[in-house]
């Protein structure tokens, strides 16, 4: 066994989705980004789409070597990992254990539907310490509006087994809750869903915001001429030639439905029940850098891997514009460090229109994930924020909220850009 890299060079962190079976899921939600990659990105049909054997060891002994940090974490995503069965795991914890130098911690992070879970998952992520991502939308009728099988069938009673395994077998998870056009319209239910029936130790929310072109034309290759400006009623999701997809949450909805939630957990579970969403605001309130990469000012910092190695900028722009390599001809360092990697980071900062650079909630808000910004502001600027409205109405109800919670943990409240957060290595 090797012992950890001394830190003879800066810290460096990797931090990879991977994807050991591209995009092959055993369900089929209307609103899945992920399921079309396989077109996208030209993967045969018939071919076994996952990791080889050669490919897997590879990958996991370059992660572990090209990174001078004591904690590794892994994070495993598809469409859906677990089809690759528990055996596939028990090769990853193996090869982990092979390559880590002594010293080092590794920890795995896994997303899935939930449905495959049974005992011998459980006992398998619990004993390798799992972190578990489980997606639920929230109670049966709302989660089976979109997380549907094949046959058009909802899911909710296979994910509602595979979150009873997790609990029966004292498996670490989050819920991942995708807010969509029907989610979106019942923040409450859904909220106390998750906090009552699920008993989720923690929410994470993600807005489901596609434009109608999102499986062909990747994030910034829009036509600047086809950008609608803020408000116009095409940007609706029911509106019969909206730009988005209709299953998509609108700006006003997403903005009450963060405030309800805020709410309610505000007034009752503070301390009790983690959103790491406005935990993070927190953060950034008390003047430190919002962990989320969606709320600082650079992406980059995330790459995501195919089951063939190829590798891509962010999960969110696995297109082929934006691939950076393949783990057979360039070592992911390369590729993480990248002039063309530094590019797609800072541009997040750099191509703010002057609406976000002026907006009083910059500092917290950082014009949000720069796939979802293509709307044109009043002025006619390209490049704001799909959900903008929905984002500035909520911080504009919490800033009072979240300033009083600061300074009651007695902590000067700090609504400013951090410098710390625009400082980003590259190479
Ligand atoms: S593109 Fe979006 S998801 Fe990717 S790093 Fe940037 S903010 Fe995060
Ligand atoms: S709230 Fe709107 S204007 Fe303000 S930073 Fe966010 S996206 Fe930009």
């Amino acid at each position: 066994m090797s012992e950890v890299k001394p830190a003879s060079k800066p810290i460096q962190r990797l931090n990879i989705m991977t994807k050991p079976i591209g995009s092959k899921c055993n369900i089929d939600c209307t609103y899945c980004y992920y399921l079309s990659k396989q077109d996208l990105l030209g993967h045969s049909k018939q071919y076994d789409n996952r990791f080889s054997e050669e490919m897997l060891e590879h990958y996991i002994q370059s992660y572990i070597e090209q990174q001078n940090f004591p904690e590794i974490i892994f994070h495993w995503q598809g469409g859906e990992p677990t089809l690759l069965g528990v055996k596939f795991f028990r090769d990853v914890v193996r090869l982990q254990k092979k390559y880590s130098p002594k010293g080092v911690t590794i920890e795995n992070n896994l997303q899935t539907n939930g449905i495959l879970l049974n005992d011998e998952w459980g006992k398998f992520l619990h004993k390798n310490n799992f972190l578990v991502g489980i997606s639920i939308d929230g109670p049966e009728l709302i989660h089976n509006a979109h997380r549907t099988n094949r046959t058009g069938r909802g899911t909710f009673k296979q994910t509602m087994k595979g979150i009873e395994v997790l609990h029966k077998h004292k498996v670490n998870f989050a819920t991942l809750t995708c807010v969509n056009n029907v989610s979106g319209a019942s923040p409450l239910e859904v909220y106390r869903f998750l906090r009552d029936e699920v008993r989720s130790p923690q929410m994470q929310f993600i807005p489901i915001v596609e434009p109608k072109s999102f499986r062909e034309i990747a994030p910034q290759r829009w036509l600047e001429s086809e950008q609608l400006f803020q408000g116009m009623p095409e940007t609706e999701p029911n509106h019969p030639n909206s730009i988005v997809e209709p299953w998509c949450v609108s700006a006003y909805q997403w903005g009450d439905f963060l405030i309800e939630v805020f709410d309610e957990w505000f007034n009752n579970d503070v301390g009790q029940v983690h959103v790491p969403y406005f935990e993070a605001w927190i953060e950034s309130w008390m003047g430190r850098v919002n962990p989320l990469c969606t709320h600082s000012p650079m992406c980059g910092k995330g790459l995501a891997i195919e089951h063939n190695g190829d590798v891509f900028a962010c999960d969110h722009y696995v297109y082929p514009e934006y691939k950076l390599g393949n783990i057979n001809d360039k070592t992911l360092e390369e590729m993480q460090f990248s002039p063309q990697q530094e590019h797609f980071g800072k541009a997040k900062e750099g191509s703010l229109p002057t609406q976000c650079r002026q907006c009083e909630y910059q500092f917290s808000c950082f014009g949000e994930c720069p796939k979802n910004r293509f709307l044109k502001t009043l002025q006619g600027e390209p490049g704001l924020n799909y959900l903008c409205a929905g984002w500035k109405k909520f911080y504009q109800h919490a800033d009072p909220y979240i300033s009083m919670l600061v300074a009651s943990m007695g902590y000067p409240v700090h609504k400013s850009i951090n410098p710390e957060a625009m400082k980003i290595r590259f190479k």
